[in-house]
C-alpha cells in the first residue's frame, strides 16, 4: 500500500459525488472465454456502491481488477482522470476485504490491525494509538488487543479485517462479500455498522454480495451484474420500481412474470391466462414483453370490476410470516405468490379473483 502522499498524487482533488472511478469498455477473457463483457461504470468519490449479480457472474473479477489484482483483457480502468490498468496492487489506493479473510493467525487483533502501518514505517505508540482508535471504530473492546485472533468469534475477526483494511487508509474501500459467510443475525448488525461506517470515514466503499436484500439495504447504487454483462445500474428504488428486465425483477424478492403479447384486436394476452385480455398502461411501444407483478400490486378483490385485470385462482398453501401471511395461488398453470393479511385469501373451498391496476405492473422487453 502506498503511503499517504503518493495517494493524494494518483486521486487528484476530485469532490464527494464526482466520478472517482471509470470503467471504460472493460472487458476480460480467461483462455478466450468473455467472462467480463464491455463493462462501462462510473464510480462516484464517497459513494457506497454495490455490485450484485448470481455466483460466477464476474463480481470478483471486478473487484481483483479494480484492486490491481488482475488486468482487463481490453478496456481501460480510470482513476481521477488516469489510467491505472498497469498499476500494481501496491501503487492503487485500494485495499480488499475477503469473503474468506487473510488475518494473521499467530498474531494478536493488534498486531493484525498494526500490520499495514508497521511495513508503512509508523513508529510504535502511534501505531498503538491507531489501532486502538479503528477497534473502537469496528465496535471490537480494548481488551481484545492482545487477544488471539484465532480464539475471537467470525463476527469479530470479521471486524479486524475491516479494521485492518482502514489501517491502510486507502482512498477506495473494496470488499467481497465479507459477511457471506457469517449467521443471518450477526449479519444484519454488521450490515448497520459497515453502512454507519462508511458514513463516518467518507471513503468510498465498492461492495460485493450475491444478496440483494444486502445490497438495497447498505447501498447509494448498485450495479446488477449477469454473466458478465452489467444489466442494470441504479439507486435501489431505481431498480425495485424500474427494473429494465425480468432477470433485475426477479433477482430483487418475490415477483410475478408473465410473457404478453399484443392482441390483433388491441391490448395484450398472455399464455398464462389464455382468452383473457390483459391491460398495460401506458401502452407499450412493443407488441411482445414480459410483465412483472410485483407481490404488492396484487389484491384480493370480490369483483371482477374492482381492478383493471382480474384473474381467478385457487389457493394451494398459505405460510403464516408473523403478522402477514404469503400465499401461493394458482390460475391455470401458473403460480403466483404475494404476501396479505391473515385469512385475506379466504380457506381455499372457494375461488380468489386476484387483481392488478394496469399502471401498476411493469412491462419489460425481455
Ligand atoms: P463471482 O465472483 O460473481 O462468483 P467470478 O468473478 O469469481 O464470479 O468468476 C466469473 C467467471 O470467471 C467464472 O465462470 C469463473 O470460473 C471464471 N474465472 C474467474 N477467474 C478465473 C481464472 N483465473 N481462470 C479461469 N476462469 C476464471
Ligand atoms: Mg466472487
Amino acid at each position: 500500500m502506498t503511503d499517504k502522499k503518493t495517494q493524494e498524487d494518483q486521486v487528484p482533488e476530485i469532490k464527494a459525488g464526482a466520478t472517482l472511478l471509470d470503467l471504460v469498455h472493460v472487458c476480460r477473457s480467461f483462455d478466450g472465454v468473455p467472462v467480463i463483457k464491455d463493462v462501462n461504470l462510473q464510480i462516484r468519490k464517497n459513494e457506497f456502491f454495490t455490485l450484485v449479480g448470481p455466483s460466477g457472474s464476474g463480481k470478483t473479477t471486478i473487484l481483483k481488477m479494480l484492486a490491481g489484482m488482475d488486468q482487463p483483457t481490453t478496456g481501460d480502468i480510470v482513476l481521477g482522470g488516469k489510467s491505472i490498468s498497469a498499476l500494481p496492487p501496491d501503487k492503487r489506493p485500494t485495499c480488499m476485504v475477503f469473503q474468506f479473510l487473510a488475518l494473521f493467525p499467530h498474531m494478536t487483533v493488534g498486531q493484525n490491525i498494526e500490520f499495514p502501518m508497521r511495513i508503512k514505517g509508523i513508529p510504535r505508540d502511534k501505531r498503538v494509538y491507531r489501532a486502538q482508535e479503528l477497534m473502537d471504530m469496528v465496535a471490537l473492546p480494548e481488551k481484545y488487543y492482545d487477544k488471539n485472533v484465532m480464539k475471537c468469534s467470525g463476527g469479530e475477526r470479521q471486524r479486524v479485517a475491516i479494521a485492518r483494511a482502514f489501517a491502510y487508509d486507502p482512498e477506495i474501500l473494496l470488499f467481497d462479500e465479507p459477511l457471506s459467510a457469517i449467521d443471518a443475525k450477526l449479519r444484519k448488525t454488521l450490515q448497520r455498522e459497515l453502512k454507519e461506517l462508511h458514513r463516518k470515514s467518507g471513503k468510498t466503499f465498492i461492495y460485493i454480495t450475491h444478496s440483494l436484500e444486502e445490497a438495497m439495504f447498505m447501498s447509494d447504487r448498485v450495479g446488477v451484474l449477469r454473466s458478465g454483462v452489467l444489466e442494470q445500474v441504479g439507486t435501489p428504488e431505481e431498480i425495485y420500481r424500474h427494473p429494465n428486465s425480468s432477470f433485475v425483477a426477479s433477482f430483487i424478492g418475490d415477483t410475478n412474470i408473465f410473457p404478453v403479447k399484443a392482441r390483433p384486436q388491441g391490448g395484450y394476452e398472455s399464455p398464462d391466462f389464455p382468452g383473457m385480455e390483459i391491460k398495460i398502461a401506458p401502452t407499450p411501444e412493443l407488441l411482445e414483453g414480459k410483465l412483472i407483478v410485483r407481490p404488492e400490486s396484487l389484491k384480493v378483490v370480490k369483483d371482477p370490476s374492482e381492478a383493471d385485470n382480474v384473474i381467478r385462482c385457487k389457493l394451494r398453501d398459505s405460510f403464516s410470516l408473523g403478522s402477514r401471511s404469503q400465499y401461493l395461488l394458482t390460475s391455470g398453470k401458473k403460480e403466483i405468490t404475494l404476501e396479505l393479511p391473515h385469512g385475506a385469501c379466504g380457506d381455499g373451498t372457494s375461488e380468489v379473483l386476484l387483481g392488478w391496476n394496469a399502471q401498476d405492473a411493469i412491462f419489460v422487453k425481455e
